[in-house]
């Protein structure tokens, strides 16, 4: 390395002896340090003519220090840098700072790199710039890699964006650190985060199952959400949950990797599925309550053909014990046996009777949501509701956990509320004809309540109410008493309260409360 060439430092001359800023490190050291750093390190004048190359310098561009020395550094410009880099790059110099910056150069062989470079002035005592000290390095490849992945995350937020499916990813606190267009569509639709919203739905449905879930960083298939809204339909997402972990990109997680865990929730909305499964539940529903009137009246009327036939059959048999049945030698007298054939043939036709009533179908226990049983009530009651011009307020909780339990037996014990109410407005005729459902959750119970507008039951008869045969209405209406005794038979058969609100002074106020089932995870 050429003395001459050797940068100037701030000592003045002479001081090499004494102890200075650099402490004890000998001058031929620094030469050493240059010469062997990994760095291309460059050494020019104020005009930027090069004096001095290091063996790196000569790898990374092929220039050896003879092929460059008293050239300047532009041989090393690719005229693709904008002029405006160049410029600022002078302007630092200038004003005695230091530049860092990228430039496109090009090698000896006519290559190009991707130059991260950093000039130095370096200033006399007097303050002049007398030398730039310039070290560069290679970053293409580091830069191509940067691009890669900037292509890649560009690729994927495209693809992303285009799914037809809303898309959203979770941070550890529940923030969302990504979503697509769809996912917010939904927040136009929804109003707030409809992920949180979803993720406490999922929550309300599963329960503790669904907090360790979460903790422990599985995921979960596709779990059908029913959000409910007053005023509008309701609306059904199916949402799948994928754990995704990254590594921790921080200085501190260098030598002790650690992972950060995302949640991906993908949801798609399936209400118009549902609306079609609906209609054809609906459709399902009425044609059942229908059969079941039908065979309920049938049941009803050949109940009481069997009550009517005993009366007289018993009086028959009383009848033939108090006269006795034989004569003096033990025979039947002619009138004595034609009434012992009336009354076996009469007993018999009882029998025939009772075995042609038809019998209560069972049918199996299941999950149950109780907000879409009563929307497909209301929607089967809709005509006699219209004709009653009762308004009902239906008030169903957003969302709500489902019940263990027999889905028609509840459509059942709905409607016969609601006929209830119904009628208790129609003998009321009040100005106000309305009814208010509305669901909720209390502790580990779904609640129903209906509220109509009518007379209301007296207290005195609140708990006779659900006696069998006790009724409120008049003699000369068809009624036998056992709507709300067959309702309270349904309601503790699914393990429920069913009872008449005391507190109510308006109308009647009928509380149904029946257990949640957490539904398993899948
Ligand atoms: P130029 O005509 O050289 O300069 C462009 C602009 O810079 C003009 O506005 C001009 O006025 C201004 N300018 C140029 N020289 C000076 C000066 N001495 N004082 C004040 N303003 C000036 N360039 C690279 O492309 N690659 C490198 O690796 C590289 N390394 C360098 C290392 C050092 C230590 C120094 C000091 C400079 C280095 N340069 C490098 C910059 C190089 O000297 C040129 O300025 C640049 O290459 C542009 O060259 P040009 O011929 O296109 O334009």
């Amino acid at each position: 390395m050429n003395t001459s060439s050797t940068p100037q430092t701030n000592a003045a001359p002479g001081d090499a002896s004494s102890p200075d800023r650099f402490g004890n490190v000998p001058p031929h050291v620094f030469q050493q340090a240059v010469e062997q750093a990994a760095l291309a390190i460059s050494i020019t004048d104020a005009k930027a003519d090069i004096l001095y190359t290091n063996p790196a310098f000569r790898q990374v561009t092929g220039y050896a220090t003879d092929e460059v020395r008293g050239r300047n550094e532009s041989l090393l410009s690719y005229k693709v840098t904008p002029r405006i880099v160049y410029e600022t790059l002078w302007a630092q110099l200038m004003r005695q700072r230091v530049w860092n910056g990228m430039l496109v150069n090009r090698r000896k062989d006519g290559s190009r790199y991707l130059a991260d470079l950093t000039i130095t002035p370096v200033v006399d005592a007097e303050g002049k710039t007398t030398h730039f000290l310039g070290m560069h390095r290679d970053v293409t490849d580091m830069h191509r890699l940067k691009r890669q992945v900037e292509n890649q995350k560009a690729l994927i937020e495209s693809v992303v964006d285009a799914a037809p499916v809303a898309v959203v990813l979770f941070d550890e606190n529940q923030q969302v650190i990504l979503d697509n267009q769809e996912y917010k569509k939904l927040i136009g639709d929804l109003g707030r985060e409809p992920a949180h919203t979803l993720l406490a739905a999922m929550g309300a449905r599963m329960g503790a199952e669904f907090d360790r879930l979460r903790q422990s960083g599985r995921g979960f298939g596709s779990q059908e959400i029913r959000l409910d809204h007053p005023r509008r339909p309701p609306r059904w997402f199916s949402c799948t949950g994928t754990p995704v972990e990254e590594q921790d990109v921080s200085a501190d997680a260098f030598y002790e990797p650690s992972r950060r865990r995302y949640l991906l929730l993908t949801i798609q909305e399936i209400s118009a599925l549902k609306r079609q499964e609906e209609e054809i539940r609906t459709a399902g529903l009425r044609a059942l309550l229908t059969e079941r009137d039908r065979i309920q009246s049938l049941r009803e009327t050949m109940a009481g053909a069997v009550f009517q036939l005993e009366g007289p059959l018993n009086i028959l048999a009383a009848a033939l014990n108090m006269n006795g049945r034989r004569g003096a030698q033990g025979e039947l007298t002619p009138l004595l046996a034609t009434l012992e054939e009336a009354l076996r043939s009469g007993r018999q036709a009882l029998e025939t009777m009772r075995a042609c009533i038809p019998e209560e179908v069972d049918e199996p226990a299941q999950a149950v949501q109780l907000n879409a049983v009563l929307t497909d009530v209301l929607r089967v009651m809709t005509p006699e509701l219209l004709a009653a011009g009762i308004v009902v307020e239906w008030s169903p909780a957003e969302t709500l956990p489902e019940v263990g339990g027999r889905p028609r037996q509840l459509a059942t014990l709905f409607r016969q509320l609601l006929a209830n109410a119904i009628e208790a407005i129609q003998e009321s005729r009040r100005q106000h004809r309305d009814i208010r459902m509305t669901t909720g959750l209390e502790g580990d119970h779904v609640v129903v309540l209906i509220e109509d507008s009518g007379p209301g039951i007296p207290p005195e008869w609140q708990l006779k109410a659900f006696e069998p045969f006790f009724t409120t209405k008049g003699a000369n209406q068809q009624h036998i008493g056992m709507g709300l005794t067959m309702a309270q038979d349904i309601v503790a058969r699914h393990g429920g309260v069913i009872e008449i609100d005391p507190e109510t002074t308006e109308g009647c106020r009928v509380c149904v409360r029946l257990p949640c089932v957490r539904k398993e995870v899948t």
